[in-house]
């Protein structure tokens, strides 16, 4: 980082020098007037820095991640070596952790982050060592194990921990979702899958929780037979011993701790192509291999317009339907929610975004959550140009103004002026699912778009390259090799307008430029939907993007009883089948009481969905009109949703 601004700094003196010269007294007012606010943004700069330290001292906290209470400043993990057993009958995972560490500088203790953990046992080096497992230090943050030994700068040292999970019958926030065989789609086994993103790794292992610590991983999974259990790393070996099956997966690429990952169950592998799989449960594992056939297609789409994928195998598992998120981008293999498999691959983006995450987050890694956006704005804007490349351009456009519109709605239900609108939320003793919206993936795509529009396509993909070349980064950094990659390629007269995009609150001021004749196309087609001018066959022939933006222009308009009615009866939107569409029209009946919205219609969808994109919405609408059913409801559900999910609700109605 030093060495970055210093060579920044000799380009930038240079090159002024030059415009000097060349334009004389303009030239030279322009030079001091830069400097000047150089100098006032670099005393900005060291204000903050003073005043964190000063805010830090006394705390427990590192002073590089505040949502984790591992000592990260002082030592870091090299390599995972994890092997537990899963127990399906207690509902939770026994068995043991090495971590390979090395001390940043000398150290007498270790401290990592757990939560709801039973220790055992710790040695470090194989030897028994003192530990402290502090319950609840920071209520948001979990537990911390603290283990004491002392180690010498630069020494390399290993720890051993036995310990188990703990059954969590307080529906804690935690990463593992026991599923019963009710809840799955073959009914008769249980299933269990994990979500660390973010702070929920510490739930599953003691562990550096923080997205700066990178590792290697060692996975050794045993589940009762026939069940099969995967991890996030290639398979390396598989055996059976007194009727249990076990696992080990190797993740020779360093990988941070929220990305994790185990799943067990009734399930099957299915190969696409030479290197991309699915796994699904087998009653499901036809349809997903159809509806993902061309993964092979997106992936060197993908490595076309980036760089190779060196990950090796890409695999995908579809989950049950309690699974809270479209994806999660677990190495080697990512999760997906089986509300994309919907027959006809129009949901196959959120598959292309988790594979974009190959690079930009699972590569080049946000250091901490308050910088989450360059995790999920660069893939969001890889995504959209991605959905170009493979779909066309008019589905890209469509793709884009769907993601403007779900920033919007997002700001309105925050609030303009919330410091959860911005792209650098201060995430102090706070759980990061408390801001996670949209806007760090919205927002943070029109950022770059921006930026792109001023310069050039070309140019901006060798800047978005040289950005996933990173290993972690936070915004600082992102805006130093910027002005960098300007300097170096004589781009000049780009306005980064950082302090709007990256500090401001709010809505940015950019939109999406479109073509009149597309967005009038879109217009007629929303006023013929309205006015209940269009044929049912003109309407299903649509793409589901189509009708989602349609849906969304029309959300504009006065929509009232008559409306609904219409959109029930000529156009079977209470019968559709994509849970995009289907919880648009469920919330516009929510707000004008409609009695089909609050019927069995809802209650069908809120039991067989857990992803927060659509049960939220829903949620939230339900919170402000209609608090009566939707605690009813939520009620009868809560046990299938997962613990995210769960909590994500309950603030919604203040329970
Ligand atoms: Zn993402």
């Amino acid at each position: 980082m030093q060495a970055l601004r210093q060579f920044y700094q000799s380009r930038y003196y240079k090159k002024s020098l030059y415009g000097v010269i060349g334009l004389g007294v303009i030239g030279a007012i322009l030079v001091v007037s830069t400097k000047i606010r150089k100098q006032q943004s670099k005393q900005q700069s060291l204000n903050q820095f003073q005043s964190n330290e000063q805010s830090l001292q006394g705390t427990i906290f590192n002073k590089l991640d505040k949502c984790s209470l591992s000592n990260i400043d002082q030592v870091k993990t090299l390599n995972t070596s994890i092997s537990l057993e899963i127990d399906f009958v207690q509902q939770i995972l026994t068995g043991r952790v090495i971590l390979k560490m090395k001390a940043i500088k000398s150290v007498n203790k270790i401290q990592l982050d757990a939560k709801m953990l039973s220790i055992k046992g710790v040695k470090v080096n194989d030897q028994e060592t003192q530990f402290h497992y502090k319950e609840l230090v920071v209520k948001e943050l979990g537990d911390q194990l603290e283990i004491f030994t002392e180690k010498q700068e630069n020494e390399e040292f290993q720890v051993e921990i036995i310990y188990s999970t703990q059954q969590n019958i307080n529906n804690e926030q935690v990463a593992q979702n026991w599923l019963q065989p009710s809840q799955t789609f073959g009914n008769k086994h249980p299933f269990l899958f994990t979500q660390s993103e973010a702070i929920y790794a510490r739930s599953l292992y003691p562990c550096q929780d923080s997205p700066s610590i990178k590792s290697t991983f060692d996975i050794e999974l045993t589940v009762p037979a026939p069940l099969k259990a995967f991890g996030s790393g290639l398979l390396v070996q598989e055996t059976s011993k007194d009727n249990k099956n076990i696992f080990q997966f190797k993740q020779p690429v360093a990988i941070p701790s929220y990305l994790f990952a185990i799943c067990a169950g009734d399930l099957e592998k299915k190969k696409i192509s030479e290197r991309t799989f699915v796994i699904s449960e087998p009653i499901l594992i036809n349809k997903c291999a159809n509806e993902f056939s061309d993964m092979e297609k997106y992936l060197s789409t993908i490595e076309e317009y980036l760089t190779p994928y060196k990950w090796n195998e890409y695999t995908v598992i579809v989950l049950p339907k309690a699974f809270p998120y479209g994806g999660m981008e677990n190495p080697n293999l990512t999760f997906l929610s089986p509300s994309l498999v919907v027959g006809d691959k129009s949901e196959t983006a959120v598959l292309i975004h988790e594979m974009i995450h190959s690079w930009s987050g699972n590569s080049m890694t946000c250091q901490n959550w308050e910088c989450f956006w360059l995790n999920e704005g660069i893939t969001t804007f890889i995504e959209n140009k991605m959905v170009g490349k493979i779909f066309g351009k008019d589905q890209q456009t469509l793709h884009g103004l769907l993601g403007d519109n779900s920033l919007q709605k997002s700001i309105n239900n925050f609030g303009a002026e919330h410091t959860y609108t911005t792209l650098s939320p201060k995430l102090d003793q706070q759980n990061p699912d408390d801001c996670f919206s949209v806007i760090p993936y919205q927002k943070g795509c029109q950022f770059l778009r921006f930026l792109e529009g001023q310069i050039g396509e070309q140019k901006f993909q060798e800047f978005i390259r040289l950005i996933v070349s990173q290993d972690t980064l936070n915004s600082e950094q992102f805006r130093s090799l910027l002005e960098k990659f300007l300097l170096e390629n004589n781009i000049e007269g780009v306005d980064i307008q950082w302090q709007s995009w990256i500090i401001d609150p709010g809505m940015p001021k950019e939109k999406l430029k479109i073509e009149e004749q597309f967005s009038k196309k879109y217009e007629k087609l929303a006023n013929d939907l309205y006015d209940n001018q269009m044929q049912l066959d003109d309407f299903q022939n649509l793409h589901s993007n189509e009708k989602c933006f349609i849906l969304d222009l029309i959300g504009n308009k006065d929509i009232d009883q008559r409306i609904l009615k219409n959109l029930e009866e000529e156009y079977q939107l209470f019968e559709s089948n994509n849970p995009e569409i289907l919880h648009r029209i469920l919330i516009y009946g929510i707000k004008n009481n409609y009695p089909v919205a609050l019927g069995d219609k809802l209650s069908d969808f809120l039991r067989a969905n857990g992803r927060m994109k659509f049960i939220c919405p829903v949620y939230r609408a339900l919170a402000e009109k209609n608090r009566e059913i939707g605690l009813r409801i939520f009620n009868m559900c809560k046990n299938s949703y997962h613990s995210i999910a769960s909590a994500q609700i309950q603030k919604m109605f203040g329970i």
